[in-house]
C-alpha cells in the first residue's frame, strides 16, 4: 500500500512526503484503510510506541477536514497531558502545512483566553479542559465529526480520565467517528473501549 492509494487530499500527502514519509508504517497500513472508510468507522488500534500511531490518526483528522470552515471545531484530539497534547498540535501542524487556512489549536488553560471561544477545526486537549471549555460555551462541539483518544490505557482505564471521556463523548454529537490509539490494551479497559467506541474496528500489531 501507498500513501496516495488511500484517497488522501493532494495537501495531506504533500505533507507526509514533506515528513520524510516513503510508505505507511504497519500500523498505518492497517489502520488507514478502516479509518477513512465511507461512511466513517470507530476504531481500537493497539501498536507499540513508536510506530507511527501519531501520524496515523493526524492523517485521518486532516483528510476530513472541511477546511471552508477553519474556526469550527471539527477533530478533537484527547491526551492524557497537556505536553502531549501540545506534541500532537506540532504532529497536526507539520502534516497539515499544506492544507490551506487550517487552524490547529492547542486547548490549554493559559494559552486559551479567558471566555474567548476555542476556534481551530482541529483541537488538542486534555479530557478536563474540554470539559470547562464546552461547560463554559467557549469551545463548540456540535460540528465535531472526528473525536481522537491517544494514550487510550491511560485515558479509559484511570479513574478519574475514564469518567471525564464518557462525560465529553456524552456532550458530541451521536454521528462522531471514536479513534481510540494505546501502545497497550488491558482485557478490562479494552471492554470499556468496545463499549465506549462500539462497533469499532480493531487491530492489533
Ligand atoms: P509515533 O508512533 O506516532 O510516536 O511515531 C514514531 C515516529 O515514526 C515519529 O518520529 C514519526 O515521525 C515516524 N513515522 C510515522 N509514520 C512514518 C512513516 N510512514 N514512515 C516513516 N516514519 C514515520
Amino acid at each position: 500500500l501507498t500513501f496516495d492509494q488511500l484517497g488522501l487530499p493532494e495537501s495531506v500527502l504533500k505533507g507526509l512526503t514533506a515528513m520524510g514519509f516513503v510508505k505507511p508504517s504497519k500500523v498505518q497500513e492497517k489502520a488507514l484503510p478502516l479509518m477513512l472508510a465511507d461512511p466513517p468507522q470507530n476504531m481500537i488500534a493497539q501498536s507499540q510506541s513508536g510506530t507511527g500511531k501519531t501520524a496515523a490518526f493526524v492523517t485521518t483528522v486532516l483528510a476530513r477536514l472541511d477546511l471552508t470552515k477553519p474556526h469550527q471545531p471539527q477533530a478533537l484530539i484527547l491526551a492524557p497531558s497537556r505536553e502531549l497534547a501540545r506534541q500532537i498540535q506540532g504532529v497536526v501542524q507539520i502534516i497539515g502545512q499544506f492544507c490551506q487556512d487550517l487552524v490547529v489549536e492547542a486547548a490549554i488553560p493559559g494559552v486559551i483566553e479567558r471566555g474567548q471561544p476555542v476556534k481551530g477545526s482541529v483541537v488538542c486537549a486534555t479530557p478536563g479542559t474540554v470539559m470547562d471549555l464546552i461547560r463554559r460555551r467557549q469551545l463548540d462541539v456540535s460540528q465535531l465529526k472526528v473525536l481522537v483518544i491517544d494514550e487510550a490505557d491511560n485515558m479509559l482505564g484511570q479513574q478519574g480520565l475514564g469518567e471525564q471521556c464518557a462525560r465529553v463523548k456524552g456532550m458530541l454529537p451521536k454521528s462522531v467517528q471514536i479513534l481510540l490509539f494505546s501502545a497497550t490494551f488491558p482485557e478490562n479497559v479494552l471492554k470499556y473501549a468496545a463499549k465506549f467506541a462500539p462497533t469499532a474496528n480493531q487491530i492489533k500489531l
